[in-house]
């Protein structure tokens, strides 16, 4: 019999091997190999997993002198063709292995080869004489009222959900299968992510208005993009409240028509809910494509079967966080990334990948339309509008034309002259907040630092708790009286007293979120007061279930971190209070003041949506700093101009790519040596054009143990500069015991 398919083929490992290995295909395979097939192949006695990159054997080896492959893992490709271009373009432009990068695209339960969930089913197969239903009622009750009640149902019910109802025995499902009385049929049921109880809350009924002018130009200019059919980045501009999302759904709508695929990308997975509710109340009934959800918070299930939904093209539109855009969807057209400025996009371990720029390339891949949408676009994305890379359309209005929020500027400094001690809450912030709890209307209040205190100080020996493995304080979480390290995640139970002079008269300094909410609770009695921080993630949808309460209006006030500062839309939110807008700009970062002027405007963005007019305010001990200026008066071009002059000026980003190269060990001396011989090297055979800085300390010297030093290049061309390090790399001898990394478009610098 002959088999059509390759003979043999080319196979990426997903090990530490370097190159690509060609194997043979046993004839009943054949069938079902094809490029982006995950294979189990022989390495070196060993079995390993393994993509198909080509249906040819690299090299001119003879076939016959090939391994064979053992299998394949499952009977259709994982991965689409412009995922495997793109894993391609991440090594390169990442620095990042074949092996890492794969995985990454790949889920775990995917690659363990897991099978979806079938469960079995119960339907009545043969119906029962009157006689010998009779006969069974008395005999054995209990399968009689089973049969009756298979009757009843229209389709066939989960045998599970029969035997807990009825209470019957499995015996007795058995007995009637045997009989062939009842039929047992063992079917897939897919977990579907956020279609359960929660979901009601989550399900925006559409309102019955028409896009407003700019709205509707926006719209055809994006639709005009699909319908062409080429590769092309939008960069959507609008201000909070604008109607993006609006936009984005009637592109969405337009390429469903094509019968084209989307990934829609929001930078938290708590913002994913809104999303779905969103798209899933919009189109659903209109069109009867799925929207499935993705992100790391999904159970294995849910994840396995939003993939294989994705990847039987089944599911036409995927939401989801940062790692969605790796979903293996089907004729990709259109992928929208939300609040594209967020630094949330950037992956903070290797595969050390920013998912706006993995979009646009994937974009570039499938010949698509790529849209970035934010009302405080990255300075990244203004210069390639600059450059005529990106095509740019604006909102400058909210929609109805409601107004942007009065931003009321706090000067912390007076504030504590008058009042003496910690100040939290201003005076005018409890005010405001008294104002709209009586009036029934809703308050946010962000502070981006979880737990309760920052600090633990003795006030007699001037001892400070710190973690024993990084540079940093201790926080101290009261709900489960912890001291807790939140670069390194240690934890003890917190102490009575100083562990170095014994005194008993502890001092907590500072303060987070969950002393924020209890304050909060204390200075509106009555109120519901509750709190989102990543804290709250830990327990699985809780987060859903607090917004969803939000969104009921059953609660008053909203504490949480940054992780709620963006884009979500609760129209009934007229007061936002930004309690520490300095944290960001003490960072030691070039971009402090782009990030002060983005969390500042984002924040009150989640102010006045609805019909009623919305107020901010804003604590900071440094109320004339620009940032913090040009957010008071919404002035976008204003901060943007000026920031980018500077920028021009320092050759920092946008004008060049920085490239972090940082080296960590337990022996500082060591590690220092090794960057200061590795930065030798460099300057000598690097181009000129590249500016290398360090070795220096990084910002945070020790993490978990490990001293930390970094270099930084400033580069023009990344994907030039980047194989020359790798190979640099390659033949430099660094010590065992001193580990480097290279990150390619930092967004944080510690
Ligand atoms: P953005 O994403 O720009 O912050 P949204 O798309 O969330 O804004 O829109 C803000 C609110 O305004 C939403 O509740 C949305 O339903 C509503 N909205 C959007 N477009 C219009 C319009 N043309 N007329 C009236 N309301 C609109
Ligand atoms: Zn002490
Ligand atoms: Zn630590």
């Amino acid at each position: 019999m002959k088999h059509d398919g390759p003979d043999t083929i080319e196979v990426i490992p997903l090990t530490g091997l370097k190159k690509s290995l060609g194997y043979r295909v046993p004839d009943t395979m054949r069938g079902n190999i094809a490029v982006g097939s995950l294979v189990r192949v022989p390495i070196l006695r060993r079995q390993e997993l393994g993509i198909v990159q080509s249906l040819q054997a690299p090299g001119d080896f003879p076939s016959d002198k090939l391994k064979f492959i053992y299998g394949l893992v499952h009977p259709f490709p994982v991965l689409t063709s412009d995922l495997l271009k793109l894993a391609q373009w991440m090594q390169g432009y990442y620095a990042a292995s074949a092996e890492l990068v794969l995985t990454a695209m790949i889920p775990a339960a995917v690659r363990r080869g897991m099978r979806q969930k079938r469960r079995l089913f119960l339907s009545v197969d043969r119906k029962l004489e009157k006689e010998e239903l009779e006969n069974l009622r008395r005999r054995a009750p209990k399968q009689a009222e089973l049969y009756e009640f298979l009757l009843h149902q229209l389709k066939p019910i989960p045998r599970t959900t029969v035997i807990k109802r009825l209470g019957v025995a499995p015996a007795s499902c058995a007995a009637l299968v045997a009989k062939g009385v009842v039929a047992e049929s063992s079917m897939t049921v897919p977990r579907v992510a956020y279609d359960d109880d929660l979901s009601a809350a989550e399900h925006v009924t559409p309102g019955d208005f028409d896009l407003n002018p700019e709205q509707i130009e926006a719209a055809t200019d994006i639709v005009k993009s699909l319908d062409a059919g080429k590769f092309r980045v939008h960069l959507l501009h609008g201000v909070t409240g604008s109607g993006k999302t609006e936009v984005y759904i009637r592109a969405v709508k337009r390429v469903l028509a094509l019968n084209g695929g989307v990934i829609f990308l929001v930078p938290e997975v708590a913002l994913t809910p809104q999303t779905v509710g969103r798209l899933r109340s919009q189109l659903e009934e209109a069109s009867g494509a799925r929207t499935v959800v993705w992100h790391s918070h999904l159970s294995e299930g849910e994840r396995l079967d939003a993939w294989h939904a994705l990847a039987t093209g089944e599911a036409k539109v995927v939401v989801g966080a940062r790692s969605g855009i790796f979903a293996p969807i089907r004729n990709l057209r259109l992928i929208i990334v939300d609040e594209e400025h967020e630094p949330a996009y950037k992956q903070e371990e290797t595969p050390r990948y920013h998912g706006r720029d993995v979009a646009v390339y994937r974009a570039r891949l499938c010949g698509g339309v790529c849209v970035l949408g934010s009302a405080t676009p990255s300075l990244e994305s203004l210069y390639n509008v600059e450059l005529g890379k990106y095509r740019l359309n604006r909102l400058p209005r909210r929609v109805d034309g409601r107004q942007l929020p009065l931003v009321h500027v706090v000067d912390l400094k007076r504030e504590i002259f008058s009042r003496k001690g910690l100040v939290m809450l201003s005076r005018l912030l409890v005010d405001k907040l008294q104002e709209r709890f009586e009036a029934g209307e809703q308050s946010i209040i962000f502070l981006n630092r979880r737990g309760y205190s920052t600090s633990m100080l003795c006030p007699d020996c001037g001892h400070v708790e710190m973690c024993t493995h990084c540079s940093i304080t201790l926080t101290y979480h009261r709900a489960d009286q912890t001291l807790r390290c939140h670069l390194c995640g240690a934890q003890r139970g917190a102490p009575r007293r100083c562990s170095q002079c014994n005194s008993d008269k502890i001092r907590w300094r500072g303060f987070g979120t969950q002393r924020v909410e209890e304050t909060i609770r204390k200075v509106l009695p009555g109120a519901r007061v509750m709190r989102i921080d990543s804290d709250a993630m830990q327990k699985k949808n809780l987060f859903r279930q607090i917004l969803g309460e939000f969104r009921l209006g059953r609660i008053d006030v909203l504490v949480g971190t940054q992780m709620i500062a963006k884009g979500l839309d609760f129209p009934n939110v007229t007061l936002v209070g930004l309690i520490d807008a300095d944290l960001s700009l003490h960072i030691p970062d070039f971009r402090a003041a782009e990030r002060t002027f983005q969390l500042l405007v984002q924040v009150a963005g989640r102010s006045g949506r609805g019909e009623r007019a919305g107020e901010v305010v804003v604590q900071s001990f440094l109320p004339h700093s620009a940032p913090i200026q040009f957010a008071r008066r919404q002035d976008f071009d204003g901060f943007n101009s000026e920031e980018l002059k500077q920028r021009r000026e320092y050759h920092y980003p946008p004008f060049r790519h920085l490239i972090h190269h940082l080296f960590r060990g337990k022996n500082p001396d060591k590690v220092l040596f090794y960057a200061e011989q590795w930065a030798r090297l460099a300057e000598s055979r690097l181009p000129e054009t590249v500016e290398i800085r360090g070795p220096a300390p990084a910002p945070i010297e020790k993490i978990k143990d490990d001293y930390r030093f970094q270099i930084w290049y400033f580069v023009n061309n990344v994907s030039k500069i980047v194989p020359q390090l790798v190979s640099l790399r390659q033949e430099f001898k660094m010590d065992k015991a001193v580990i480097d990394v290279l990150d390619v478009d930092p967004v944080h610098l510690t």
